[in-house]
């Protein structure tokens, strides 16, 4: 390796970078079957961190045979108390790792390292032993049947079986873990495969698996790209279900992949998030809460609040403090002590992003602040805010991923309106509204056309609350127990007492 790595990282870390990453499957470190790699880039820098090894088809059989074994052998024998036990175990074992793990998510997905430390590696812990606690917890029912005679019934509750979770890069160990715990909670077993541009903790997280006596094979990782990899685990006629985080275009891919075998699809894809500020509100925790939610993580988030709707009334008042904001926000690399922002993944989100800040221009929006790339390397993209936003501009229409809000202003007190405005789009992931109106609250939370809405927050990253979207956002939840409910099958049984 050619690049001198940052000083602020860590020993662990440092020797992680510089091992040679295999494919994880059934226990073992192993290399992919073309014995291609890829290179890993640090997006503050643009250099290479490490490489990876690229899966290809063949390598996903070996993955999912691994799984198949895994789910009939040893992991269906563990009784439900014991694999709690196993996931409090790896919980215990990513906080023993939490700064090797919190510098790589750093220096792979461009966060600044607090966040990855004290909102990624923490919340990863958490939703693990949030899942650990409904092992012991899920099961059937016993329905009251009127069917003629007497009759005992009930329901179990059963694992999926072999599950294919396929992750984006934006939250390389949240994705992650947001799909394993509750798929180890219920007894599946996984073929994982992270982004090909941040595959570097998803392998920490195997090992750290395997470490906690989680037995080979239960958790495999594959690294590579979509195609040929992400592809053959939708297509795989042995994955039962296959979960995954992306955008709306691959989604569909992975759809008619999976078509085949008629596994099993949850979704969770893109969003065009609206933020809704009436002149009640608290208007300084409001635009606080306005930045947060499109610059945290340079608005690669599925989530991110980039649509702003602020009443006529606060208007003014509300933009001059973003714009403040915005143009305050310390971008910098993610270990360097004080960054409030970092880069986007690479050079080609860069030009996307400018890409449609352009297009937002021409189209007659006009800049608040930034709109320029900033930074002598890496892939920096200045928070830009842009005004006179109006729907059928591609800036208002479709999901940006990058740190540009279009902010656009209503006159009107009907909540009825202004949901419309709001929900008319594609999307209908999560949506926010600042107000000290009580009943505008629940009004409006019961109007919007969202999976998520927040009311005086930006965000509830809560493991106990379900996370998912209307419309094209996605199909089904993650986190909470709907999650439970994704990597289970139902099965009646009736047993006739009268024979
Ligand atoms: P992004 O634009 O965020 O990279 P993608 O939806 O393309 O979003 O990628 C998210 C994940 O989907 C990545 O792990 C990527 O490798 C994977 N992926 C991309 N294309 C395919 C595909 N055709 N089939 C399955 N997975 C894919």
């Amino acid at each position: 390796m050619t690049t001198s790595l940052h000083p602020a990282l860590g020993e662990a870390s440092r020797n992680f970078l510089q091992r040679e990453h295999g494919l994880l499957i059934d226990g073992c470190m192993v290399e992919a079957d073309s014995g291609r790699r890829t290179d890993i880039l640090d997006p503050a820098t643009g250099e290479v961190i490490a490489t990876a090894a690229e899966a290809s088809a063949t390598d996903v059989d070996r993955a999912v045979d691994a799984a198949r074994r895994a789910f009939e052998g040893p992991w269906r024998k563990t009784t439900p108390a014991e694999r709690t036990r196993l996931m409090l175990r790896f919980a215990e074992l990513i906080e023993a790792h939490a700064e090797e793990l919190a510098d790589l998510e750093c220096i792979n997905s461009g966060k600044p390292r607090v966040f990855c430390r004290n909102g990624d590696v923490v919340g990863i812990a958490e939703m693990l032993r949030y899942m650990a606690g409904w092992t012991t917890k899920m099961g059937g029912q016993t329905p009251n049947v009127s069917l003629p005679g007497e009759w005992h019934a009930y329901t179990l509750r059963e694992p999926v079986g072999v599950v294919g979770q396929i992750i984006p890069w934006n939250f390389p160990l949240n994705m992650a873990m947001w799909k394993i715990a509750p798929a180890l909670a219920t007894g599946c077993t996984i073929v994982l495969k992270p982004s090909e541009q941040t595959p570097l903790t998803a392998l920490r997280l195997g090992e750290l698996a395997l470490e906690a006596g989680i037995p080979p094979g239960v958790l495999n990782v594959v690294t590579g790209f979509g195609n040929p990899a992400g592809a053959a685990i939708a297509a795989h006629p042995g994955v039962d279900k296959v979960a995954f985080t992306g955008s709306g275009e691959t989604g569909r891919r992975i759809l008619q992949g999976a078509s085949g075998n008629l596994k099993r699809v949850s979704l969770e894809l893109g969003g065009k998030s609206p933020v809704i500020v009436f002149p009640d509100a608290n208007l300084e925790a409001a635009a606080a809460g306005v930045c947060s939610s499109i610059f945290f993580h340079a608005g690669q988030i599925c989530a991110a609040g980039s649509r702003l709707y602020v009443h006529e009334r606060a208007y003014d008042q509300v933009l001059d403090a973003v714009a403040r904001r915005a143009n305050s926000i310390r971008l910098g690399h993610g270990l360097d002590v004080g960054t409030e922002m970092g880069p986007v993944i690479s050079r080609r989100q860069l030009d996307r992003v400018m890409g449609y800040i352009h297009s937002g221009q021409e189209q007659g929006a006009t800049l608040l602040a930034g709109g320029g790339t900033t930074g002598e390397r890496g892939f920096f993209v200045q928070p830009t805010v842009l005004t006179g936003v109006k729907p059928g501009m591609a800036v208002h229409d479709e999901e940006i991923f990058g740190p540009v809000l279009c902010a656009m202003s209503f006159d009107d007190d009907d909540l009825d309106r202004i949901s419309a405005t709001a929900n008319a789009t594609t999307y209908g992931l999560a949506a926010s509204i600042w107000t000290s109106d009580l009943g505008t609250a629940h009004k409006m939370a019961r109007r919007m056309q969202a999976g998520i809405v927040n009311v005086n927050a930006l965000s509830s990253p809560d493991s106990a609350l379900p996370y998912g979207g209307y419309k094209q956002s996605g199909w089904g939840r993650e986190r909470g127990y709907d999650a439970i409910e994704m990597y289970t099958e139902v099965k009646a049984v009736a047993i006739n007492l009268n024979v």
